[in-house]
């Protein structure tokens, strides 16, 4: 039985306001497009909220996004000067072991973070990486986008694509109403896989949780990302300090508190003066990560219809957004994306029989 619904048309419309969806509905508006961001919650409702934010150009050739990564810094600078108030911090970061694989001494041999117990005999120090806040970044970029001509639809869930009898994907179902659309990207996050299978295209999300614990100290104890073998910190102007921990199953309050506790307590053996550390939270996000670990961006085989979800994401959002919107808006596909595409995935779904609204 088919429904018949109101249809409002649109040109571009994003599917989520993470700070990858804010990003490509900011670019896309400030290069004149007609773009319409929708989100079931408010901006940075996702993963973008609990994340460590670490804007890093150096994860290594075997790291996720390479060749994406190293272009993030210099995009993220260029969105700080088009955009007052996004909240970035170029802190430097200091790092060190197996994991970091970025050994060899400080130079020059400086006591960067003076109230580390133990300063590692050899380690890195990258003055030009830095973190922002992800909920503040991700709020900013909406509200540019809007005063540049975007509409934004907030506390509006999509539930599902419209596949036209003929045409690729045509809009998008709200429910009470069918937003028709030119082009629609799903940058959902970890909702994006549901979406995609709507109209039989694959694009597989295996589940990848993490903890990110969030702790208080009187500001000045850490200085700058220290990140090594056993934990990753950072801490704010106002005190507070960001641990992400690897998840272990939490599945209560208690079992996250604990988690909690062992980061307060590891942080206290890690640092000089540092028995003040109180824990604030701790809370389980879901990262938008594929089965291969690598982002898919751009266009699927499902015409007008596109897909923007990668790790690590706030890392390389403004960059994402970029090249996002230089595809959209003009006929040349980016080759920096080339190695991402979402069609990798194709053939592990049939594609179902096209909708009627
Ligand atoms: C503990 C932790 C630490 C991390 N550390 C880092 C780090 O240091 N550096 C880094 O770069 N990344 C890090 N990440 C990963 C990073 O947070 C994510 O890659 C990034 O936030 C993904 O952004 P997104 O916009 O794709 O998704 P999300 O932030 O999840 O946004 C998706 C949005 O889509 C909306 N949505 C979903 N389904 C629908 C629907 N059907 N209809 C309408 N709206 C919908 C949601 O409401 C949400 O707002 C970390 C993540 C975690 C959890």
């Amino acid at each position: 039985m088919s429904i018949m619904r109101p249809w409002e048309m649109h040109d571009t419309v994003v599917i989520g306001a993470g700070v990858i969806g804010a990003s490509i509905g900011y670019h896309l508006a400030a290069r004149g497009a007609a773009v319409t961001v929708v989100d079931a919650g408010l901006p940075a409702s996702g993963a973008t909220r609990h994340s460590f934010a670490w804007i890093s150009s150096t994860g290594g050739a075997d790291g996720p996004a390479f060749g994406l990564r190293d272009l993030s810094v210099q995009d993220w600078r260029r969105l700080g000067e088009e955009i007052p108030g996004l909240g970035l911090v170029w802190s430097g970061a200091l790092t060190w072991g197996e994991e970091f694989g970025r050994a060899g001494a400080i130079e020059p041999p400086i006591d960067v973070e003076p109230r580390l117990a133990d300063l590692p005999s050899s380690a890195r120090f990258s003055p030009d990486e830095g973190w922002i806040d992800p909920v503040r970044a991700s709020e900013r970029l909406i509200e540019a986008a809007r005063h540049r001509g975007a509409q934004i639809r907030l506390g509006a869930p999509v539930l599902r694509l419209i596949r036209g009898e003929v045409a690729g994907v045509i809009g998008v179902d709200l429910g009470n109403v069918v937003l028709g659309a030119t082009n629609v990207i799903v940058a959902a996050g970890t909702g994006s896989a549901a979406l995609c299978s709507s109209v039989g295209v694959s694009l597989p999300l295996p589940a990848a949780p993490a903890v990110m614990v969030r702790l208080w100290a009187e500001p000045g104890l850490i200085g700058h990302i220290v990140a090594n073998d056993e934990f990753e910190a950072r801490q704010s102007p106002d005190g507070t300090i960001l641990m992400p921990r690897g998840y272990a199953g939490e599945d209560s309050t208690e079992s996250l508190l604990a988690t909690g506790e062992t980061a307060r307590r590891l942080l206290i053996d890690s640092f000089e003066g540092a028995d003040d550390v109180r824990l604030l939270s701790a809370e389980v996000g879901w990262r938008p990560m594929t089965s291969d670990g690598e982002p898919a961006v751009g266009a699927t085989r499902i015409p007008g219809l596109h897909v923007a979800v990668a790790h690590p994401g706030v890392c390389l959002a403004a960059t994402i957004g970029r090249l996002v919107a230089d595809e959209l808006t003009t006929p040349v596909a980016a080759p920096e994306l080339a190695r991402f595409r979402p069609t990798r995935f194709d053939g592990r779904l049939r594609a179902p029989q096209a909708s009627t609204v």
